[in-house]
């Protein structure tokens, strides 16, 4: 069962990690495992993935995502959903798609912002794309849904966001949303959930990293396949979509199946549907060499260390994204990525900070400045004068946004 190649080719790791839970040990029966595959089962196995039983998110979860640092995400992503619908020409009938809602604050600070905009609001039919059972009942509780029985019409039950009176839909895939009308698609910190292979360029080639038990089956660590994997496929298209010169830099390469075919079903539901899609997400519009991190209580743990336990994420590359689509469909076209700062800036999030400033007290003065900092800025904010490990890191230039939309509509803003 050994396939270990040369360990002293692997980027060396953290901290020796801990026993390997018994859930995960079935998966070795037939040898290591791909990385990509480790990540699925850690992140979303239906027992005891990260994901699936417990609200992860805040201060007392383990990260925190835009939507939960201010109000003002949402809404701006509110901004840029009506704006699409303008251009769409004002359907009267709109699905809008979450994909990973997280806890939902994103969906109900848009519907709130929303709300005076009736002809909008009421066009939708919210579709939230979840596979956390966990999570799914904290977005109906917190978008105040209500659930109402229609079986006198043969629709069965209905779920109602009372925040806009919308309809609300949940769905363990984007295929499962049914078609049929135009189409907005939101994914925000959804890519980077999504799993990853991971490659090594060795002295005949590229092996794939893989994850394998030891030999007395007390711990996990990586291994090199001794021969190509399958995905060694996507490897190789990833890298034609690169210069040789970006390639031959690199000893590591990590690359995303499951983005480019997610990217594709996209692009597809997008030229037949119409509407358009806005992806916002931590990566890099190139090659992703090696960023696979995991995240605990806010610290970075190794990412084989009590699996289920900490979350598992990924840079994404947003120059794959653009090119899985542009590949699947010559009706839709890709803007962006252009940075978090430049987005919200553009869509006027410092008329919205300067507007909501005007009525509050001191204390949410200070929380909006603070989140409209962490959302725009750049690095360790610089008038923090609380705890230095609590220190806010700027979110404007780590994360970025793209959109693919049907050529119909034209450019999207703010990407103009
Ligand atoms: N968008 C939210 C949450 C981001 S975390 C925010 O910004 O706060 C990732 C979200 O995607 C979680 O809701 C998680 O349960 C969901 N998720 C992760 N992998 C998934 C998958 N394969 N299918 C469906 N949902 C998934």
């Amino acid at each position: 069962m050994t396939t270990l190649i040369n360990p002293t080719l692997l980027k060396p790791q953290l901290q020796s990690p801990s026993t390997a839970p018994a859930y995960t040990i079935h998966l070795f029966r037939g040898g290591p495992i791909s990385i990509a595959e480790y990540m699925e089962e850690v992140l979303t196995n239906p027992k005891a993935g990260f994901y699936i039983n417990r609200d992860v998110f805040g201060a007392e979860g383990d990260f925190i995502t835009s939507p939960e640092v201010s109000q003002m995400f949402g809404e701006m992503i509110g901004v840029w959903a009506m704006c699409l619908w303008e251009q769409m020409g004002q359907p009267n009938r709109v699905n809008l798609v979450e994909l990973g809602p997280g806890r939902g604050t994103l969906m109900m600070d848009l519907l709130r912002g929303a709300s005076k905009f009736k002809n909008f609001t009421e066009s939708l039919h919210l579709h939230l794309v979840e596979c956390s059972p966990t999570l799914q009942k904290l977005q109906h509780q917190n978008l105040k849904c209500v659930d109402e029985d229609h079986m006198a019409d043969n629709v069965g039950k209905r779920t109602i966001s009372t925040l806009a009176g919308t309809p609300v839909s949940w769905h363990s895939a984007l295929e499962q949303v049914p078609s049929g009308l135009p189409t907005i698609i939101i994914a925000h910190e959804f890519y980077d959930a999504l799993p990853v292979h991971q490659f090594q360029r060795v002295s005949h080639g590229w092996c794939e990293k893989m994850v394998d038990l030891e030999e007395d089956s007390s711990t996990f660590r990586f291994v090199l396949s001794p021969q190509p994997t399958p995905a060694i496929l996507y490897l190789m298209k990833r890298c034609k979509w690169a210069a040789t010169e970006e390639i031959a830099k690199l000893d590591q390469i990590e690359v995303c199946p499951k983005a480019m075919e997610l990217t594709q079903t996209i692009a597809k539901r997008i030229s037949s549907d119409g509407g358009g899609a806005l992806i916002i997400d931590y990566g890099l519009n190139k090659v992703v060499s090696d960023s696979l991190q995991a995240i605990r209580k806010h610290k970075f743990v190794h990412i084989l260390d009590n699996p289920g336990s900490a979350d598992l994420s990924a840079y994404v590359d947003f120059a794959s994204i653009r090119r899985s689509a542009e590949e699947v469909s010559g009706e839709v076209s890709v803007h962006g990525p252009m940075t978090q700062s430049q987005f919200l800036g553009s869509l006027g999030i410092n008329f919205r900070v300067e507007a909501l400033l005007q009525n509050c007290t001191e204390e949410q003065a200070e929380s909006l400045r603070t989140g409209y900092w962490r959302l725009v800025g750049e690095g360790e904010a610089p008038f923090w004068e609380g705890p230095e490990e609590e220190v806010p890191i700027g979110m404007g230039t780590r994360y970025m946004a793209m959109s693919i939309v049907n050529k119909k509509q034209g450019t999207p803003v703010p990407f103009q």
